[in-house]
Formats: C-alpha cells, sequence, structure tokens
C-alpha cells in the first residue's frame, strides 16, 4: 500500500510540472504557429509553400506529443468507436515499419481467419500497440546490432474477448524486472520514460480489457492484450 501511495504522489507531480511545462510550451508555439501563417503568402511565391507545411505540421506534432504527455498524467474516459482487429493492427504495424527498417527487425503480422470487432478509443490503443512494438525492436537491439529480430503479432479470439499477442525474441526479463514492469518510471534505458508500460495499462483497463506478459531472460518476451469483442 505504502508502495501504491508513493506511486499516486510521483503521479500526482508529474502531473503538475507537466501541466505547467506544457503550458509554457504551447503559448510560444500558438505565436510561431500564427506568425508562419501570416508568412505563408509570401513563402508561395517564393516557390517555398513546403516549407510552410512542414512547420505547421512540426508545431502541430510538437503539440501532440504535449498533449500525449499531459494525458499520460491524467487518466481520460476513451473516446470509443468499433473498428475491426485487422485493420488496427495493420495500420501500427504500417507505421513501425519503417523504423523496424532500421534497426534490421521483421515484423510479421498473422491476420487471423475470424473477422473481429472492437469497441476502442483508437488514438489510445494505438498507442499502446506501438508502444509495445517500440519495446520489442528496443528489446532486439539490446541483443545486438547483426541479430536478426523477429516480432510476431497475431490475434485470436478468446471467448469474448481477443487476444492480441506481440512477441519478440529480444533480450528478455528476469522475474525482477517482470515484477516492476508496470510500475510508472521504471526504465531500463538511457533516454526511457518508463511510462510506455503504466500509461498502457491504465488504457487497457479503462477499456475493461487485460495485459499479460511472460518473459524469458536472453530468450525473449510475449505480451498479450485482452480487449471485449463486440458481438
Ligand atoms: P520505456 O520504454 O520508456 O523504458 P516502458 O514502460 O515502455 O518504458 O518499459 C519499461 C521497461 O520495461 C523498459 O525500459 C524495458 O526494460 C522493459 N521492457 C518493456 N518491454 C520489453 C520487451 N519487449 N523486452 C524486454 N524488456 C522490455
Amino acid at each position: 500500500i505504502e508502495q501504491a501511495a508513493y506511486q499516486n504522489d510521483k503521479l500526482a507531480m508529474l502531473g503538475k510540472i507537466s501541466a505547467s511545462i506544457a503550458h509554457e510550451i504551447r503559448n510560444p508555439l500558438t505565436a510561431i504557429r500564427g506568425f508562419i501563417q501570416l508568412l505563408r503568402p509570401h513563402l508561395l511565391q517564393l516557390g517555398k509553400d513546403e516549407y510552410a507545411r512542414i512547420i505547421l505540421s512540426e508545431i502541430d506534432r510538437a503539440n501532440d506529443i504535449i498533449y500525449e504527455f499531459l494525458n499520460s498524467s491524467k487518466p481520460t474516459a476513451p473516446q470509443k468507436v468499433v473498428v475491426s482487429i485487422a485493420s488496427l493492427l495493420k495500420e501500427a504495424v504500417l507505421l513501425s515499419e519503417s523504423e523496424a527498417l532500421m534497426k534490421g527487425c521483421e515484423i510479421r503480422l498473422k491476420e487471423s481467419a475470424t473477422p473481429m470487432n472492437v469497441s476502442i478509443d483508437v488514438k489510445q490503443v494505438k498507442q499502446v500497440l506501438l508502444n509495445m512494438i517500440k519495446n520489442a525492436m528496443d528489446a532486439i537491439e539490446e541483443v545486438g546490432s547483426d541479430y536478426s529480430g523477429v516480432i510476431d503479432i497475431s490475434a485470436e479470439p478468446d471467448g469474448k474477448y481477443v487476444n492480441i499477442t506481440i512477441q519478440d525474441n529480444g533480450n528478455g526479463m528476469d522475474k525482477a524486472m517482470l515484477g516492476r514492469l508496470f510500475d510508472p518510471f521504471f526504465t531500463t534505458k538511457e533516454k526511457g520514460t518508463g511510462l510506455g508500460l503504466s500509461v498502457s495499462y491504465r488504457i487497457i483497463k479503462n477499456h475493461r480489457g487485460n495485459i499479460n506478459v511472460d518473459s524469458v531472460k536472453g530468450s525473449g518476451t510475449i505480451f498479450v492484450i485482452s480487449l471485449p469483442l463486440v458481438p
């Protein structure tokens, strides 16, 4: 209980700090966005509208990141729509493919014979999938640069649920690490936040689902996300 209270304190503090930083960064971004828009006709005349477009989309991306970070420190109610599991997984794989290519990992998506639908906040659940695929790629990278890493993704029905499996042959984890996996700020990475899995866990719980994990140090990890199916 003490541990949980400590985590809540840390999360509450993170919430306060991130809210004020986000606010302070958003104001200058809004000003930059406004002035670029004023400059846009001039850039167009110079044949440089592409630059304006990039600046605007990168500002929007920075805003999105701030927004996500703010969201990660306070739970939000999912905005649910019905989507097919097949399209959701395809999209997540597509978005991960360029990074996988750079890191020399192969992502294999196995299509299920059963069409399945879930009612989910697409943005939130996609964030969970992308985070797990990214973790799998990082785990593979840890093994070595000439290692042929494979990430297997599949989805199968299990009663009223779908089990989405993300399996990698990366460096794996021992029991002690598995026990701390979902703790906020638990990370073994130099540039990690340790927020990915704690946020993922909350998102899936908010969808009345569950996350299970098993891992063997030195051989790989398997994550199973269960979500209620739309009948
Ligand atoms: P971050 O990726 O920022 O470290 P996460 O909460 O997503 O934060 O992950 C926490 C830690 O769990 C990682 O630093 C890593 O040590 C471990 N981990 C997560 N996924 C895997 C995996 N697929 N294989 C091995 N270790 C993993």
